[in-house]
């Protein structure tokens, strides 16, 4: 357990990643928070104390109050990490085999479990199966960590790497890509939780007609998680055992208006098609919403955001350019 202060706008979203299939997002490992209100009051709360500014505050887009301080849950971190980049050229094979490993939880084979839509090289895409197994002595065993997995064989690259340059892994890129101007482009990102029973079918027909035009060359996501691992009721996700983060993280090039504007309508034109398979935004994106999509987002807890929104800010001071309020 630490003490800290830390980054408050990930806690006021949730916190999602390669770890969450085993732990939840980041909000669900919070033990207190400080927090000030809309009207200037220094709180602490948790799940025992004000239990109801804990759940308004957490992933809630800091509209009842601006966290201060945290504690959170931590554990002791190994030093190494064997990481695997498994590929596959079908996303039903992809998806079978991340649901296995987020249900093998009992095998505790992988501390990370993520994905991607990568370019195939021939104007196509392809999916890439992106796991880790965290160690301190003894390297994990391949075949063990491997068994089961249908990924095209001879094409999975295995690297150990030191535990902080795994975590650390994007340093390079973010240098690269603020070096050569790209960094500070809009990026109109697409973040949705699919439900599983959809995922196949709606990923699948959005990746067939997707270009890198349309992507500007930034990454796409896919990785399941369990929702049973999620315990905030403001962490709004799809209502099934297991859901996928489909992120399509777009950047503007060239950095242009017209770019923009065809990639925020084409999010919301995908934000509406899996919003009615049941499926919901993860709001650290870039699509067009109104009033009416916050209260269809919050819906069964609407009431109670109302609620402590009257209460904690009632002149609406905090983050109003959500525009929920
Ligand atoms: C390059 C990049 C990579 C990312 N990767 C991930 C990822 O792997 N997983 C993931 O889950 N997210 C990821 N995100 C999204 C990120 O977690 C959110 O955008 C987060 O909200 C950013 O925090 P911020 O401090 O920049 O918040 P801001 O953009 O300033 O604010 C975002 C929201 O948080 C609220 N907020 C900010 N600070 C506080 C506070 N102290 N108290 C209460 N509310 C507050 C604001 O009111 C607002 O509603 C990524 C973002 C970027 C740019």
């Amino acid at each position: 357990m630490a003490a800290g202060v830390v980054t408050g706008g990930t806690l006021a979203v949730g916190g999602i990643g390669g770890a969450t299939h085993r732990y939840g997002v980041q909000v669900d490992n919070v033990w207190e928070l400080q927090v000030v209100t809309g009207e200037g009051k220094l709180e602490t709360c948790s799940k025992i104390q004000n239990r109801d500014l804990f759940e308004a505050v957490l992933a809630g887009l800091g509209q009842c109050g601006i966290i201060v301080q945290a504690t959170i849950k931590l554990i002791v971190a190994d030093t190494k990490a064997r990481v695997y980049l498994l590929f596959y050229n079908d996303l039903a094979t992809l998806t079978r085999d991340q649901r296995l490993l987020i249900n093998d939880e009992r095998l505790k084979r992988f501390n990370y479990v993520e994905g991607q839509v990568v370019p195939n090289g021939n104007g196509g895409w392809r999916y890439m199966l992106e796991v880790a197994s965290f160690y301190s002595s003894t390297t994990p065993n391949d075949n063990i960590m491997l068994a089961g997995l249908n990924y095209i064989r001879g094409t999975e690259q295995i690297e150990d790497k030191s535990y902080f340059d795994f975590l650390n892994r994007l340093a390079d890129t973010v240098a690269f890509l603020k070096s050569i101007g790209v960094w500070s482009y809009p990026h109109p990102w697409l973040n949705l939780f699919v439900p599983g029973s959809a995922v196949e079918s709606f990923v699948g027909k959005v990746v067939s007609t997707l270009t890198l035009a349309n992507t500007g060359q930034g990454p796409i996501l896919l990785y399941p998680v369990n929702t049973n691992r999620f315990g905030l009721p403001l962490f709004r996700v799809p209502t099934e055992e297991i859901v996928f983060l489909f992120a399509i993280l777009r950047t503007a090039a060239p950095p242009e208006d017209a770019v923009v504007t065809r990639m925020l309508s084409d999010n919301r034109r995908l934000f509406e098609q899996n919003r009615d398979l049941g499926g919901y935004r993860y709001p650290v994106d870039a699509i067009p919403f109104s009033q009416k999509d916050w209260q269809q987002h919050f819906r069964p807890v609407w009431g109670k955001l109302v609620s402590a929104k009257r209460r904690y800010d009632p002149n609406n001071v905090l983050t109003p350019g959500q525009g929920i309020f």
